[in-house]
């Protein structure tokens, strides 16, 4: 049995419309032989909305009961999607996560998957062409629903595709592709026709939402080759697989950018052993991601450190920091939303020096500010405020040459 995965998001299903555009795309898939496994978001917003809709309920929603209802905006999508599919006379049928069954830990509104039933699935595929799948939801083993975080159904579409041992996994957007940066930001972004998992992960975890990260792990994983492309032209996409020859890799092959970031800073804390872990140790245990950290250089034994954090987790985080800040004796805790981590990602900075100068002289000379800096082997990640990020972005982009056509037509593997 050959089988194709084929995710939408959610303005490719927003409205019958687009759906009919959907249609189209599952039929070239019939035609050419597959049986086909259809992913569907939620219609574009309506998860938003849930989450609004949830917050003038409750002053803190329960959290598995977030879950429950979350989940039904992808289960709206797939009945609708399906009676397309049979107005066509196509033999398909819904399935919700826990009817297939997506296992998953008990993690609501960010559960990993943990297993997902291959024999059900392929003995579902012998009597449908088409099954199709609500993304983003799973259930634990009390059966209770899960969700796996926003942009979730990527993570539904690879692991499907991994575990069916599907040729292919296409994930159809409103834009062509991966591009050298978000195209909706900055008008020279190039699409990119190939692109390794390793790199995929950097730009995915450094805030390009076009595939969720957990996506990309699971592929890299699973070797499952990712073809992302829109559903509203023919595009050949943006092929995600295996790693490149490193002659070839670029030396910056993108710009990300995360505005999901919040600044806190200890002022004058006791610069001893155990401070740091008196200050992370309770920070992590509320599952609260620490993302960079910086301590400056002690002055009479204080010194001030500086961290980010998701801007959703910022309450959470002042409280814990309150309930240590006489412990670990800051003197004062200041915090700032207005920040946006700028990153340039490229497998070929291991063998490229100066990239980092680059960078900074690039901003120095646009009179933007770096507030942190942080760096791994493929990327250098620079933390400004927010006001400056479509500007730091493009003269970036521009610096290391990303505004040139870098474009050459990946023919789809399936052709
Ligand atoms: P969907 O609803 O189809 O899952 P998303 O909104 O989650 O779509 O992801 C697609 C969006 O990702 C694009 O509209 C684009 O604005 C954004 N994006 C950010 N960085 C990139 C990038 N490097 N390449 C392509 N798209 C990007
Ligand atoms: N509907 C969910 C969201 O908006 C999952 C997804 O679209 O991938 O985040
Ligand atoms: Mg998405």
């Amino acid at each position: 049995m050959r089988i194709l995965v084929q995710k939408f998001g959610g303005t490719s299903v927003d409205g019958r419309d687009c759906m009919l555009k959907v249609r189209e795309k599952v039929l070239v898939g019939l035609n050419q032989g597959y049986k086909i496994i259809v992913v569907l978001s939620a219609m574009h917003g309506v998860t938003s909305n849930l989450i609004k809709m949830a917050s003038s309920w409750a002053k803190e929603p329960d959290r598995a009961e977030m879950d429950v209802l979350l989940s039904t905006g992808e289960q709206q999508a797939v009945a609708l999607f399906t009676m397309l599919l049979k107005e066509k006379g196509i033999k398909s049928r819904s399935c919700l996560g826990h009817q297939l069954p997506i296992r998953t830990d008990p993690t609501f509104g960010s559960a990993r998957i943990l297993d997902i039933d291959k024999k059900a699935i392929t003995d579902l595929l012998k009597r449908y062409d088409v099954l199709v799948v609500a993304g983003f939801q799973g259930c634990d083993c009390t059966q209770r629903i899960t969700t796996l975080g926003r942009g979730g159904s990527d993570t539904s579409a690879v692991a499907l595709a991994a575990v069916t041992q599907a040729e292919l996994c296409e994930i159809y957007t409103d834009v062509e592709g991966v591009y050298t940066t978000d195209p909706n930001i900055c008008s020279k972004a190039q699409k990119i026709s190939m692109i390794d998992y390793e790199e995929m992960l950097e730009m995915a975890s450094m805030g390009a939402k076009v595939l969720q990260i957990r996506s990309v792990e699971f592929a890299k994983k699973y070797n499952v080759p990712v073809l992302v492309r829109s559903t509203f032209s023919n595009e050949p996409g943006t092929l995600v697989t295996k790693e490149k020859n490193s002659m070839e890799a670029a030396m910056v092959s993108g710009i990300a950018y995360d505005k999901d970031q919040a600044r806190i800073t200890l002022v004058g804390v006791k610069d001893e052993p155990g401070v740091s872990a008196k200050i992370f140790e309770p920070i992590a245990s509320a599952n609260i991601v620490v993302d960079m950290i910086v301590q400056n250089p002690s002055k009479n034994e204080r010194t001030d450190l500086t961290f980010t954090v998701p801007r959703g987790s910022v309450k959470d985080t002042l409280k814990i920091l309150g309930k240590i800040k006489d412990d670990i004796g800051a003197q004062d805790i200041f915090h700032d939303d207005n920040v946006c981590k700028i990153s340039v990602i490229g497998v070929g900075m291991r063998t490229h020096a100066g990239i980092a100068s680059i960078a900074f002289a690039t901003l120095q000379k646009e009179n933007v500010n770096i507030l942190m800096i942080s760096t791994s082997e493929i990327k250098i990640s620079c933390l400004v405020k927010e006001k400056y990020t479509e500007l730091a972005i493009r003269s970036l982009h521009e610096a290391f040459g990303l505004d040139k056509d870098v474009s050459k037509a990946c023919e789809s593997p399936l052709a």
